[in-house]
């Protein structure tokens, strides 16, 4: 059996007029956040951190914002995309772990939600994606309720042939 590990990081600005989507699930607040796809910054990251453990560039690579066929996309649409490719290589999850950082709102009443979408997308046991939030203790932009960062870990198992 041989193992990969990738880790993933992002972050969006929170600015009025725009919905906040996090890993699939729309989170009712009066900010959202902005970018050129729904910029679901926590599946964002865990498109980089499954690319990452196979050494497959990043997300930039294969969806850039400057293509319009991006633009307003739904994320988990591109998540569904890079699990496969991930899935052509011989690999697959392990499991995901993952850190929303976010002053506003409270995170944790979506967090099953979150998972479950996921989980479906990538037809993953919710057991095996790990969701955490906490705040930045009000410290830098984060803090500040400039926008949301999130940091992921993947870890990618390919079975003995
Ligand atoms: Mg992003």
């Amino acid at each position: 059996m041989d193992l990969r590990i990738g880790n993933g990081y992002d972050i969006h600005q929170l600015v009025a007029d725009r919905p906040l989507i996090l890993g699939g699930v729309q989170i009712p607040h009066h900010l959202g956040l902005l970018g050129h796809s729904d910029a679901d910054v926590l599946t964002h990251a865990i498109m980089d951190a499954l690319l990452g453990a196979l050494s497959l560039g990043d997300i930039g690579h294969y969806f850039p914002p400057t293509d319009p066929q991006w633009k307003g996309a739904d994320s988990l649409k591109l998540l569904e995309q890079v699990h496969g490719l991930i899935q052509s290589h011989g690999w697959q999850i392990g499991n995901l772990d993952s850190v929303i950082v976010a002053e506003r709102p409270k995170i944790k009443p979506h967090i099953a939600a979150m998972r479950d979408r996921l989980a479906d997308i990538m037809q993953l046991d919710p057991a095996r994606i790990g969701i955490k939030a906490t705040t930045n203790e009000k410290l830098d932009a984060v803090g500040r309720e400039e926008g949301i960062a999130v940091y992921a870990v993947a870890l990618l198992i390919k079975p003995e042939s």
